[in-house]
């Protein structure tokens, strides 16, 4: 997968690809970042990505030039014949959720507009932006955090990325019902001790143990999540499908 970030803050967005599942995805090959700089694709002498608002108002808006020019420049080493998606992360969009980092984590291309101020002038977002995403019902000072999030969700859905003891799939939002609890060496610490059955030995009764942390978790926190479970198994409690 191609990643592009169009930012004003190229540091910010190096230093967060570099550590953790997003860089393991790149050093292992899945992924590879591009880092433009906005500032890079503004006018001399002034090299201003922001300006006032037509129609007055507080705050400054991210000029269209710099982004159209740098997406113009990324435009070249985009594959036309590969799936693209341009993302840009605002708090107005369609708010991020599992399935919709599935999807994307199966996209060759990916370029992410970071905006700043009170965002991005509405030709780019008419004009060059695919998906406006959200990533929840808050407002950051600007999209690299956002992206930040949106791409961490997809990088470790990536078959590979992840080491299988951490695998995706039985995490809350994979799976039907939220995660249950997790314990790890030692056994008792400070005199907390880890549940029993855990320490069995007997796969099926913790399977069925770790099940019902999870129904429970779930009834209590997610009655949303609750209600699709039970509706998606049948009368005698096996699950359809
Ligand atoms: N005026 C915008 C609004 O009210 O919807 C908020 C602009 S915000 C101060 C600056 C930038 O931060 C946005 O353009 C967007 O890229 C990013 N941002 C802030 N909150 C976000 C959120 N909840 N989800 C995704 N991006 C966000």
């Amino acid at each position: 997968m191609k990643i592009h970030f169009l930012t004003p803050f190229p540091k910010m967005v190096d230093s967060i690809v570099s550590e953790s599942i997003l860089g393991r995805g790149q050093s292992k090959g899945y992924v590879n970042y591009n880092i433009h700089n906005l500032f890079d694709y503004a006018d001399e002498p002034h090299c201003r990505i922001d300006d006032y608002p037509f129609g007055g108002g507080s705050g400054m808006v991210m000029k269209p030039e710099p982004v159209f020019r740098a997406f113009e420049e990324v435009k070249k080493s985009l594959d036309d014949k590969k799936s693209l998606r341009v993302i840009y992360p605002t708090p107005d969009g369609k708010v991020l959720t599992q399935p919709l980092a599935q999807e994307l984590s199966v996209t060759d291309q990916l370029v992410f507009i970071n905006g700043h101020y009170k965002g991005i002038d509405q030709r780019i977002r008419e004009n060059i932006v695919t998906d406006e995403i959200s990533i929840g019902d808050y407002v950051l000072t600007g999209g690299e955090l956002a992206s930040a999030v949106i791409l961490d969700s997809v990088i470790r859905l990536i078959p590979g990325v992840l080491n299988n003891k951490e695998s995706a799939d039985t995490d809350s939002f994979s799976h039907p019902l939220l995660d249950g609890p997790h314990y790890t060496r030692p056994e008792v610490y400070n005199g907390m001790e880890t549940p029993k059955i855990l320490l069995s030995g007997h796969h099926q009764k913790i399977d069925e143990w770790v099940n019902e942390q999870r129904e429970n978790k779930t009834r209590e926190r997610r009655p949303d999540l609750w209600k699709k479970y039970i509706s998606s198994k049948g009368k005698d409690g096996v699950k359809n499908g």
